[in-house]
């Protein structure tokens, strides 16, 4: 049935909100709250929409969250300053820098500043010296939320062909690393790989993180292979909605209520009946992400007070 090849990441997200809702109990029973807070830098309207989800989803918890906002104008030094004071501040347990930053800012300056053992993004250079070794701490939020997905969904990784397209710091190079330390054979493709699609049809397991709307169409995909759309965008155009998910009447519906859906870099309706497995756009990948940032900020309290 093409409903059981759906990898819904909306379980799985419940199902370790859960368990960091039980650590967090657990940790309170200690005198523990773990705490999280988040640096915003100017006004970019999605950002301040997913720091909004992340401070919920610490309440939600029992987890306290602060977002400290700052000017997009604001002086290199005065951030630097507030990131500094957030690695001094014992209550603080995980600081997360939302990105992007403004253009005036250098962002490996900014994240090269938090204290590693609070980086729970994982984006410190320290964190990704771990990760590489193989000796993984603090690992970023989205590809530790796909390796959750696949191990809880029973999808085997050891000793199968691996394609990542991406190679971002933030998706693509992590989530190789993380498939080759659980022993896939891994192949990264970027802008510059030649035909693309003879490479992606060698994937059993085809991870796409590209930021390009529908790249990946039939004829990439192997019959067979399990895929992950980590790619999100909005699409504002009737026609285009039609074109994507053509007869879709929930699609559609949605359309009108909103004014747009979301869609990932993955064409779905044309390869799902290829794919073994799939995740969808929206409630995919996008619900992990938020849940390993829980995760992670209660393994960075755990780790920095011992307990
Ligand atoms: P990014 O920094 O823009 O990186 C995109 C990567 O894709 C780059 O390595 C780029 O290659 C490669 N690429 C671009 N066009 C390509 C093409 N035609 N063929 C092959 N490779 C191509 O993006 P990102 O931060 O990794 O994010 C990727 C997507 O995931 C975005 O849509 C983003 O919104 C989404 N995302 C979702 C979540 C979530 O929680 N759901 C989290 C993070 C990101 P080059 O290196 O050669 O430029």
């Amino acid at each position: 049935m093409e409903s059981d090849k759906i990898l819904s990441g909306k379980k799985v997200a419940d199902e370790i909100r859960t368990e960091v809702a039980h650590e967090v109990s657990e940790l309170a029973g200690r005198g523990v709250t773990p705490r999280l807070d988040v640096v915003l830098i100017g006004d970019d309207p999605a950002s301040k929409v997913y720091v909004g989800s992340k401070a919920r989803a610490c309440d939600r918890l029992g987890m306290v969250s602060h977002t400290h906002r700052l000017p997009a104008d604001v002086a290199r030094e005065e951030a630097l300053d507030l990131v500094k004071a957030l690695n001094a501040d014992p209550e603080v347990d995980g600081i997360l820098v939302q990105l992007p930053l403004p253009p005036s800012l250098d962002t490996h300056e900014i994240l090269d500043a938090v204290d590693p053992a609070k980086d729970v993004d994982g984006f410190h250079p320290v964190n990704v010296g771990l990760l590489q070794q193989g000796r993984p701490r603090l690992v970023p939020c989205t590809p530790s939320g796909i390796m959750e997905l696949l191990r809880r969904k029973g999808i085997a990784v050891e000793g199968r062909r691996a394609v990542v397209v991406g190679r971002s710091d933030i998706v693509g190079k992590p989530m190789a690393m993380l498939l080759l330390h659980a022993h896939a054979t891994v192949t990264v493709c970027h802008s510059r790989t030649r035909d693309l699609a003879a490479v992606t049809r060698q994937a059993e397991i085809l991870i796409v993180a590209a930021g390009r709307r529908a790249l990946i169409g039939a004829d990439h995909v192997a019959e067979g292979a399990v895929v992950v759309d980590v790619g999100m965008h909005r699409v504002t155009v009737a026609e285009e909605v039609e074109q994507l998910f053509p007869g879709d009447e929930g699609r559609r519906r949605r359309f009108e209520e909103k004014g747009s859906v979301l869609t990932g870099d993955v064409d779905f309706t044309r390869v799902l009946p290829r794919a073994a497995r799939i995740t969808p756009v929206p409630g995919g990948v996008g619900p992990l992400t938020i849940a390993r940032l829980m995760a992670n900020t209660v393994a960075a309290a755990r780790q920095r007070r011992g307990v």
